[in-house]
């Protein structure tokens, strides 16, 4: 497992870029979500020192209404900030039609799953990318790391999962397992979600590692994985309808096959990556907000459009907005003009 990056000095604000509003904003991401009714997920916590809920597992699954109670969020490595929440703030009050310029300040709840375990090539920087993005635009993220045997949140606006061993995956898919009814909630809501590697392959029907463990997944993603002993390396571009070009670093012994009609993310550029299985071409898997794929890196640095499509999807479904802020800084298309001259 990797470490997460060491809390930043610098201050959100010192770093903040412009966010224009209305009316240069640009359109949400093509594909732009109905906005879903209000989820009331279970309260949980997600470490000690980041708030004050508990709640087992299998509780997550049920708990319709349950009570409102106060959250206080440290971001890990954000900013060293600790946001505490307004318990009595209603975040959903007057938001029908909104217009984000009136959002600031309000709370945007990102899942993290099992950061201990499947967190590697940098995947942890999905989670930094999202809270950045999220605070220049004004809003507050509150970040819930969800761990096995541990507590989930009362909400989830965004739900992130990286890559990690095999063996990782043995340590959380039968976690996964428990917590398979409120996800698939979550995903029938519209919740926006970004699975990556072995998080994508556990979101899957079943994983078939190459020591002969079967790990069953939850099958939110109509896929299959089998590890092969030749593992799939390298830097990867894919083309995607949705998404344009997008760059990432792919290293999986899994080979995942979609079933019939599941739609990829994109198509490996031919000489530019495996992708899925390194045979039929498609990288990745779609599902109503639910973004799975092999792409390292992280991904979401250096492709802000899936970045703004999860957050997006997010806004849309908690505050009614049906536009994203946009980001105007240089730092991305820096990055992609570097990351996409990179050989295989
Ligand atoms: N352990 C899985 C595999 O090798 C996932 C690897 C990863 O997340 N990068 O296929």
């Amino acid at each position: 497992m990797e470490k997460k990056p060491a809390a930043e000095t610098e201050s959100a604000a010192e770093t903040k870029p412009a966010v224009k509003t209305s009316p240069e904003r640009k359109p949400a991401a093509e594909a732009k979500p109905a906005p879903a009714a209000k989820s009331d997920r279970p309260a949980g916590k997600p470490e000690p020192d980041e708030t004050t809920e508990t709640a087992a597992p299998e509780a997550a699954a049920e708990a319709e209404g349950a009570e409102e109670r106060m959250e206080v969020v440290a971001l890990t490595g954000v900013a060293a900030a600790t946001v505490v929440i307004d318990e009595d703030a209603d975040p959903d009050a007057d938001a029908e039609g909104a217009d984000a310029g009136d959002d600031v300040g309000r709370p945007i709840d990102i899942v993290q799953l099992y950061p201990r375990d499947m967190n590697i090539y940098g995947d942890w920087g999905n989670t930094l990318t999202i809270v950045r993005r999220l605070q220049w635009m004004g809003f507050v993220p509150r970040v819930h790391d969800v761990e096995v045997g541990g507590p989930a949140p009362r909400r989830a606006d965004i739900v992130l999962g990286g890559g990690g061993q095999d063996s990782g995956q043995a340590k959380v898919y039968r976690d996964l397992l428990e917590r398979r009814a409120w996800l698939q909630a979550l995903v029938e809501i519209g919740t926006p979600m970004l699975l990556v590697c072995g998080m994508y392959q556990l979101f899957g029907r079943s994983f078939d590692t190459i020591g002969g463990q079967q790990l069953t997944g939850i099958g939110v993603l109509d896929v299959h994985t089998r590890g092969e002993s030749d593992r799939l390396v390298g830097n990867v571009i894919v083309d995607s309808d949705q998404f344009g070009e997008l760059i990432g670093f792919e290293n999986h012994s899994g080979q995942s096959f979609l079933g019939e009609g599941v739609q990829p993310l994109g198509m490996v550029r031919r000489g530019h990556g495996a992708g899925n299985n390194g045979q039929d071409g498609t990288e990745g898997a779609r599902v109503a907000n639910v973004v799975g794929t092999y792409l390292h890196g992280p991904v979401l640095p250096k492709n802000p459009r899936l970045a703004d499509y999860l957050i997006g999807a997010a806004l849309a479904n908690r505050y009614g907005l049906m536009r994203v802020p946009e980001v105007d800084e240089p730092y991305t298309e820096q990055t992609r003009a570097v990351a996409v001259t990179r050989p295989r």
